[in-house]
């Protein structure tokens, strides 16, 4: 069922790819999909991952993931899925690299926030902000604004979408309305991106102390890998219990997406890619799988997204989300002259823009800047 060396025949391939919005010669020494990794990979919204909460704020603790290993860690668990799958893993790479570039600084609350403050122009979601940035917000290049990345990367980046910005992006928002679905490689990266949070918030949450190995008893998926490691290694304790636990989780979450996927592909009896747009969603878990997964992720939410400290951080991020965007609508004249510019367009979401682009420490400090009684500038 091969077409492309090593590819499977529902892969995406630069040949059925339906290429740049802007026509550009073909790359030499690359494919199409290595030249969107590597415009990913030397864009400005990459570098400020490395300063964007993942679940910790940036200086909390040197570590804990920020976005940008985060984003890492989903391209590394992407390519080997997508690998063991016979999928193109430069295209899946891609995705995943580019998944948050548009997320606001301070994780989820920074989202919400941001979310909040634009209800009434058009609300925020960072993965159509993702697309934004790719699309329209890098200045790289002078024939072009954005990074003129393929269409089947920006189709991945673009996991959720709600119906009236779907109506909003032409071709790309179509699946959103008619139902279809995107490559297998975003599937994938999608679902990668859950393996990779739900197990590194359990490593992380382990090293702040805010959960405990006591605790995570009650979880099976980690009650049974931790069991099985022990059995292995009797006296094992401290981080290397943590960590083989973890890698034995992540594998094995791996695994069973890859055995799972292969069956829907052959039950569904696909044989290229316009099969996979129209077929159900391919990439699953097994459905032994999945309550475990779901009894993780309220173990996490409830015990350390909810837990008192965290919450403290995300109220205080929202405080200072909710504070910029209410200076700078009352006044566009304190934003930076660029943005400025923008906000005669559209004040509103240049505002947002300018907002989504900060990193933690940018905001804290831009905070500080406006509100700080005593600061010079
Ligand atoms: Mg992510």
């Amino acid at each position: 069922m091969s077409t492309v060396a090593g590819l499977s025949s529902y892969a995406v391939t630069e040949a059925n790819s339906r290429g740049r919005q802007w026509p550009e010669a073909p790359p030499t020494g690359r494919s199409e999909f290595q030249r969107d990794r590597d415009r990913i990979i030397h864009s400005t919204a990459f570098r400020r991952l490395e300063y964007k909460t993942q679940v910790f704020v940036n200086h909390e603790g040197d570590l804990f993931r920020t976005r940008l290993t985060h984003s890492i860690e989903v391209a590394q668990l992407t390519r080997s899925i997508a690998r063991a799958l016979g999928l193109n893993e430069d295209l899946a790479e891609a995705i995943a690299l580019a998944h948050d570039l548009g997320h606001p600084p301070f994780g989820h609350a920074g989202q919400d926030a941001l979310n909040a403050c634009m209800k009434d122009f058009g609300g925020f979601e960072h993965n159509l902000q993702s697309l934004r940035t790719v699309d329209l917000l890098e200045e790289h290049y002078a024939a072009f604004d954005g990074l003129n990345l393929t269409y089947e990367t920006r189709e991945g980046i673009l996991k959720h979408c709600s119906l009236p910005h779907a109506a909003r992006l032409g071709e790309l928002g179509q699946r959103f309305i008619n139902g279809t679905q995107p490559s297998i490689e975003a599937q994938l990266a999608n679902l990668a991106d859950e393996i990779a949070y739900n197990n590194h918030d359990v490593d992380d949450g382990l090293r702040s102390g805010l959960i405990t190995l006591e605790q995570l008893d009650a979880v099976s998926i980690f009650a049974d890998h931790r069991r099985a490691v022990e059995a292995k290694w009797p006296g094992l304790g401290g981080r290397k219990l943590i960590h083989e636990t973890v890698r034995l989780m992540v594998n094995s979450m791996a695994l069973d997406l890859i055995a799972q996927t292969r069956s829907n592909i052959a039950d569904a009896g696909i044989r290229n890619l316009d099969d996979v747009h129209a077929a159900p969603r391919l990439v699953s878990y097994s459905d032994a799988q999945l309550p475990r997964l779901r009894d993780l992720k309220v173990f996490l939410r409830e015990n350390l997204y909810w837990h008192y400290q965290v919450l403290r951080m995300t109220d205080k991020a929202r405080r200072i989300i909710g504070d910029l965007f209410s200076a700078f609508m009352a006044d566009p004249r304190l934003l930076p002259p660029q943005y400025q510019l923008k906000s005669r367009e559209d004040k509103a979401r240049a505002i947002a823009d300018y907002i989504a682009g900060m990193t933690d420490r940018y905001a804290i400090k831009e905070h500080r800047r406006l509100f700080a009684v005593g600061e010079i500038h």
